[in-house]
């Protein structure tokens, strides 16, 4: 059980353990930020005075609804729908919508929770939310998905708007499904708006959104290696957990800045290529055939397949990308990339760092993006589609990736200037939490209490 230095942090903290039972995930969230917070508590009794903290870690609304659905055998099934609003002090809730067995209250609360950080660091107008559902899109047809996707919509339509709330894609949402709940809202609603975002170009959509948040992740990286070890991406070798979305961006732009990656997974396995990932082998397994990432093995020669997912983490490399899913490199992973001498790890996945394996890296003086700072480039570029939408106007893909690579690295530099600020210097942890949380501070305290 995690102890705070001061005694209004752990009051706070208690109360959300009461309130959240078993729900370890959100719990997690929580902790980090608050430990984050002890210098910031110190500082500004202002914030404390206005229950600033107290009023954070409680969503502001907390939805939860059933999805029926008709499968292609014509049975009836249920799952569950989520969207959590947590804060929507600095602009609409903005965040993805996760469709995976795995999610529940405590994972959307987590998601949530970081979101609203996150969106703050972008510096647009977004406020933070999540949602999703425990359906498990693998193997269903795309008839099922669509099925799937307007009965979730048909709830979710009365809690969404593009002035109130705006989901985009996660983990198992991608275009297709953006465009089946899209579909759906117009037709409930009768309007054309920017209501969700990653939407289809010819519907709305921006360019490089689908691959902000890889390139992004990139960006950052980029900038933490030059501004805090005078060095750069070309030519590391690097380690990229996923095979998704981030995953397979963040691998096109880190072999555009001449790195070498060797290894990527999904959730049965990893491939070791030791001449460098083809990547263009990868989209056509996942992108277009919506297939295993170990067909990659049995199309490249010199590649390798390895069951099971934690050898990843074993291969010697310079930089790791974990890009997959919630802690997925525990203390054991991180104590084996520290032994095998890694310089660099960047989160572009949410809370893929358990705190034990964050210390690791911490203490042996590993360069940590946390998830918040690192991942930002795709909301920042659903930010910049719902900025068009509103226009009515459409940027260059070379004007959006160049207003996103702007926002990265101004990511990087309020998340260190944060940490310097506060007594803890290149502690990007806890510089993104302190730099996220003040932003939405001063508006939730300029706003008043029950704005
Ligand atoms: P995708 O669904 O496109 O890809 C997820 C990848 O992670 C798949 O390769 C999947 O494998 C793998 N994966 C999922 N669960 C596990 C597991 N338990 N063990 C190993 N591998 C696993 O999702 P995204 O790429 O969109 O999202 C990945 C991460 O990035 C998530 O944490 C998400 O919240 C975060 N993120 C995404 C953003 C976006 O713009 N899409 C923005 C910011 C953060 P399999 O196919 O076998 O399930």
């Amino acid at each position: 059980m995690v102890s705070f230095k001061s005694a209004y942090l752990q009051g706070v903290y208690d109360k959300v353990v009461a309130r959240n039972p078993g729900e370890s995930e959100f719990l997690q969230a929580v902790e980090e930020v608050l430990l984050s917070l002890e210098p910031v508590v110190a500082q500004r009794p202002d914030l404390v005075k206005a229950g600033i903290i107290d009023r954070m870690v409680e969503p502001e609304r907390f939805i939860q609804f059933r999805v029926s659905w008709v499968d292609d055998a014509g049975n009836v099934q249920v799952n569950r729908g989520f969207r959590v609003q947590f804060n929507s002090a600095i602009g609409p809730y903005k965040g993805g919508l996760r469709f995976h067995p795995s999610v529940c209250a405590s994972v959307i609360k987590f998601l949530g929770f970081e979101q609203c950080f996150k969106n703050a660091l972008t510096t647009l107008p977004m406020g933070g939310g999540k949602g999703g559902s425990d359906f498990d899109p693998k193997g269903k047809s795309d008839n099922e998905i669509m099925r799937f996707c307007q009965s979730f919509m048909t709830e979710l339509y009365r809690h969404i708007g593009p002035d109130t709330d705006v989901p985009a894609g996660d983990m198992g949402v991608g275009a297709r499904e953006i465009g089946f709940l899209f579909g759906q809202y117009k037709r409930l609603r009768n309007e054309f708006t920017g209501v969700l975002t990653g939407k289809a170009i010819g519907s709305g959509g921006s360019l490089a959104r689908t691959q902000a948040t890889g390139y992004g992740l990139l960006y950052f990286t980029q900038e933490m290696l030059s501004k805090l070890k005078g060095d750069s991406v070309q030519g590391k070798t690097v380690i990229v957990s996923g095979s998704g979305n981030v995953a397979i961006y963040a691998v096109e732009k880190a072999q555009e800045l001449g790195a070498k990656v060797v290894a990527m997974y999904d959730s049965n396995g990893y491939v070791y290529d030791p001449n460098g990932i083809q990547l263009d082998v990868v989209k056509q397994i996942k992108e277009v055939e919506r297939g295993r990432i170990s067909e990659y093995a049995k199309r490249v020669p010199g590649s390798e397949y390895h069951e099971g997912c934690k050898g990843i983490w074993k291969i010697k490399c310079d930089i790791a990308l974990p890009c997959a899913t919630q802690n997925e490199i525990d203390a054991e992973a991180a104590q084996a990339l520290v032994d095998n001498g890694v310089m660099a790890v960047a989160e572009g996945a949410n809370m893929p760092s358990t705190p034990e394996a964050i210390e690791i890296f911490q203490k042996n003086g590993v360069l940590f993006g946390p998830a918040k700072a690192a991942n930002a480039g795709g909301v920042a570029v659903s930010g910049l589609e719902m900025s068009q939408n509103s226009m009515r106007y459409s940027w260059t893909f070379e004007e959006v990736d160049s207003k996103l690579h702007d926002i990265m690295v101004n990511i990087f530099h309020s998340a260190e200037q944060a940490a310097d600020q506060f007594g803890m210097k290149g502690n990007l942890v806890a510089g993104a939490n302190i730099a996220g949380f003040l932003k939405i501070a001063e508006a939730m305290k300029w706003q008043g209490v029950a704005y």
